[in-house]
């Protein structure tokens, strides 16, 4: 066993746990908890549309839950089991009486969670996505099985404990033949394995030997119910295909009796937030899905710079409008947390298609966010290293872009959200 595994261990004791974190992070301390059968007593997230919702044969609550749930098992510890955030977790847990000396923080034993950019391109070309930046020509392509084979080996070799891969970042993982043998290479593994994808695909049969390997955490985004609103913001995609492989991906899960947590993330924007949202939720609620809505922000970094430097083609100032928070907005909310250490840069490692190696999740231009041209080539430590005071960061952190990419303060999110919804209805009611 690892060190970091043996180290993990011995720091949760018998205590009984509640993991907090129910996506993709959660999931994997929980296939590890599986097999060192560990005492968890239960999940909690904040995102409400999980409450209520079962992982691992748990009921997910939200944290006005942990009250109740100390005072059932005493010696409670809080196992926080998400990439981003921990600290306004922390924040959360000292309000409902838990202290941070019964916190543990799982990314404490990870090191790194990793994220492996299987294909290098897409086939949508959404206006908030790194696609759509001018002037960014990235090379595209596929990462080739025997790769991922050595990637995975030399991570497994190097870094602490590994119980989770997310198999995306960029691009959309669907469109590689192979993405079913790299989830059975991470189940081989006794890794959990995440896929997130448009669902924007034209072949069932792709869809289903894909199900059939039971990825634990799969993320569906769609930003509308009918094309209208979804096509201005996931521009190429088929909205009625995507509808339609939702109802496959039930038939298959049924069929081949996978165990999927299915996540259909709704992005949401000024044009569907009415009909198409409500028509949306009952479609996941018919399938037993879960529908997670979310503010929808600007990507990647270099196109967040550009406009805080005044630089904005026509086609994203055209999308600029449709957001609920404006850029200006979210630069102000995100302001009072840009001292904050970048947690995009000290927990993750992501590897593109090529072996390459970006600064971070949110960078995208290759040409000046790669800091190894090979992961099998450089040791961990010496990628660690070379994120150090990386020249993308000093612009990035002067525009609050890391707070605002991670959404921290979602309460003046909504508080805006709800402001702009409110004006645009009382708009429509003049007409
Ligand atoms: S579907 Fe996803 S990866 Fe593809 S262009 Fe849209 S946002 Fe980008
Ligand atoms: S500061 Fe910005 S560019 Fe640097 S790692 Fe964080 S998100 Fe990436």
């Amino acid at each position: 066993m690892k060190k970091a595994e043996q180290e993990l261990l011995k720091t949760l004791g018998k205590s009984p746990l509640l993991v907090w974190g129910a996506r993709m992070t959660g999931i994997g301390f929980l296939r590890f908890a599986g097999k060192h059968a560990l005492n968890v007593v239960g999940v909690a997230d904040s995102d409400a549309s999980l409450c209520g919702r079962k992982l691992s044969g748990l009921t997910i609550s939200l944290p006005a839950a942990i009250p109740a749930l100390k005072a059932a098992h005493k010696g409670l510890r809080v196992l926080i089991a998400v990439s981003i955030k921990e600290d306004e977790i922390i924040g959360a847990l000292a309000k409902l009486g838990i202290p941070a000396a019964d916190c543990v923080r799982y990314s404490e034993f990870c090191g790194s969670f990793f994220t492996i950019d299987v294909t290098g391109t897409c086939n949508l070309r959404c206006p908030s996505c790194a696609y759509t930046v001018p002037g960014i020509k990235n090379p595209a392509g596929l990462m080739s099985y025997d790769d991922y084979v050595k990637i995975t080996d030399k991570m497994m070799g190097e870094a602490g404990l590994v119980s989770h891969i997310c198999l995306y970042s960029w691009g959309e993982p669907f469109l590689h033949p192979d993405l079913p043998r790299f989830i059975e290479r991470t189940h081989a593994l006794g890794i959990a394995a995440a896929v997130s994808t448009n669902l924007s695909i034209e072949s069932a049969e792709k869809i289903e030997n894909v199900i059939k390997l039971s990825p634990d955490y799969l993320k569906i985004s769609t930003s509308g119910f009918y094309p209208e609103a979804y096509n201005s913001t996931h521009t190429g995609g088929n909205v009625d295909l995507v509808k339609s492989n939702l109802y496959r991906i039930k038939y298959f899960i049924e069929k081949h009796k996978a165990h999927i947590f299915v996540d259909v993330n709704y992005h949401m924007y000024r044009n569907n937030v009415g009909k198409d949202l409500e028509k949306m939720q009952e479609f996941c609620d018919d399938l037993g899905f879960v529908l997670s809505p979310c503010y929808a922000n600007v990507t990647p970094v270099e196109r967040l710079v550009n406009y805080h430097e005044g630089k904005v083609d026509a086609a994203t100032r055209k999308f600029l409008d449709l957001l609920l928070v404006s850029l200006e907005k979210g630069r102000e909310i995100a302001e009072p947390y840009r001292g904050r250490a970048c947690r995009f840069l000290s927990n993750q490692v992501n590897i593109n298609w090529d072996r390459s190696v970006p600064l971070c999740c949110v960078c995208f231009d290759m040409k000046t966010s790669t800091i190894s041209k090979d992961y099998l080539k450089d040791s961990l430590a010496e990628i660690n290293r070379r994120k150090e005071r990386h020249v993308n960061c000093v612009k990035c952190m002067k525009y609050a872009i890391p707070p605002y990419l991670m959404g921290v303060n979602q309460a003046a999110w909504k508080k805006e959200a709800d402001r702009v919804m409110r004006a645009d209805a009382a708009r429509e009611k003049k007409r």
